[in-house]
């Protein structure tokens, strides 16, 4: 067999894992913010609100979501719009290709099932989540070779260099890397909020987009594979490991802002969920709960938010459609 770049070798390995695996949960291969505590969602659930009523409370409105996993981050939301924005006309459309995670998520949801944004309904605003969705699409990388730059391909498990790259597309400060440099491009992540953007320019709207990352250009691999709860060498397992990189969220950001988005962020997770009330909201659950069950509580709170644990690893990005108001918890980043 010949070799596969990467992108097209992660796009039939994430197929399968999704269509095969149970990824979620204590169980599972890892555990998302939204599987931590239902304050994840609640919370963004009032971001939405808060955007929407500021927005002139437009009746109908498209909740889409990328990615939706088990539907407990959407499940969440809408428990609480229904209790903080009971005018919305909410019309939930999910975007998601394993027939396995499409089948979890209609035990908890009415909804609309989507292969891709293009299906997705034009007649109202829009409003988007993705909470770990980007990470998980096709990775394309670069590595510096004694002769240039070669596109990475996989070859029977292990890398193939021998496609040649064109050196521009190489940001020009990291082009004369030493052999062995890596450079990364999420290229179906680039389209995709490209997409997005153009539908929230024409309907209105906005999207948050969370997950782990940093603000490229940079060189690094970061390619990773967890498989039973632990790491394992990326190329050894696949389909059979959840497959991720970092999110460079200055590529998506720029990306929706040529499209015609406003940009907001990236701000880290930590201190967007404290600026959207999870504390008060950690205070609320714990008044009514036992003890064991406050100790609980307060270690979600630590572990969503901490700079030890998610809080700044994880980041968010918000594109809003131009006339929309900025969002809540983007006052002090705008890209
Ligand atoms: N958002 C959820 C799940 C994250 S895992 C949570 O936070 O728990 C990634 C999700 O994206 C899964 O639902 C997976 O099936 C879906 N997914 C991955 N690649 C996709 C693609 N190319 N198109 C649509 N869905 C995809």
């Amino acid at each position: 067999m010949s070799a596969v770049p990467l992108a097209r070798a992660m796009a039939l390995a994430a197929d399968r894992y999704y269509a095969t695996r149970e990824p979620f949960g204590a169980s599972g291969d890892f555990v998302t913010a939204p599987e931590i505590s239902q304050m994840f969602g609640e919370v963004i659930g009032a971001w939405v609100a808060d955007l929407w009523q500021r927005a002139g409370s437009p009746p109908d409105v498209l909740l889409v979501e990328l990615g939706p996993g088990r539907g407990t981050l959407m499940a969440d939301v809408l428990r609480t719009l229904a209790k903080v924005a009971p005018a919305m006309r909410a019309e939930v459309h999910l975007v998601e290709r394993s027939a396995r995670l499409r089948a979890e998520q209609a035990q908890k949801l009415q909804a609309t099932w989507h292969d891709m944004l293009d299906s997705v309904p034009t007649h109202a605003p829009i409003v988007c989540l993705a909470n770990e969705f980007f990470d998980a699409l096709p990775l394309t990388q670069f590595e510096r070779t004694d002769t240039g730059w070669a596109l990475r391909a996989v070859q029977a498990g292990a890398w193939d260099l021998s496609l040649q790259a064109n050196a521009a597309i190489i940001p020009e400060p990291l082009r004369n890397a030493p052999p062995g440099a890596v450079y990364e491009r999420n290229f179906a992540g680039e389209a995709l909020v490209a997409g997005l953007a153009r539908r929230l320019a024409a309907q209105g709207g906005a999207a948050l987009v969370i997950d782990y990352g940093y603000s490229g250009p940079a060189l690094g691999d970061t390619l990773q594979a967890i498989r039973h709860g632990a790491f394992a060498p990326p190329l050894a397992h696949m389909g059979e490991a959840d497959l991720s990189a970092h999110v460079d969220f200055a590529a998506l950001g720029a990306a929706a802002a040529r499209a015609g988005a406003e940009v907001f962020g990236p701000v880290d997770q930590g201190a967007l969920l404290m600026a959207l009330g999870i504390r008060a909201r950690a205070d609320a659950l714990k008044a009514l709960a036992s003890a064991e069950r406050r100790a609980e509580i307060e270690a979600a709170v630590v572990r969503l938010t901490s700079a030890g644990a998610m809080g700044r690893l994880f980041k968010a990005l918000a594109l809003v459609a131009p006339g929309w108001p900025r969002p809540a918890g983007f006052s002090m980043v705008n890209i």
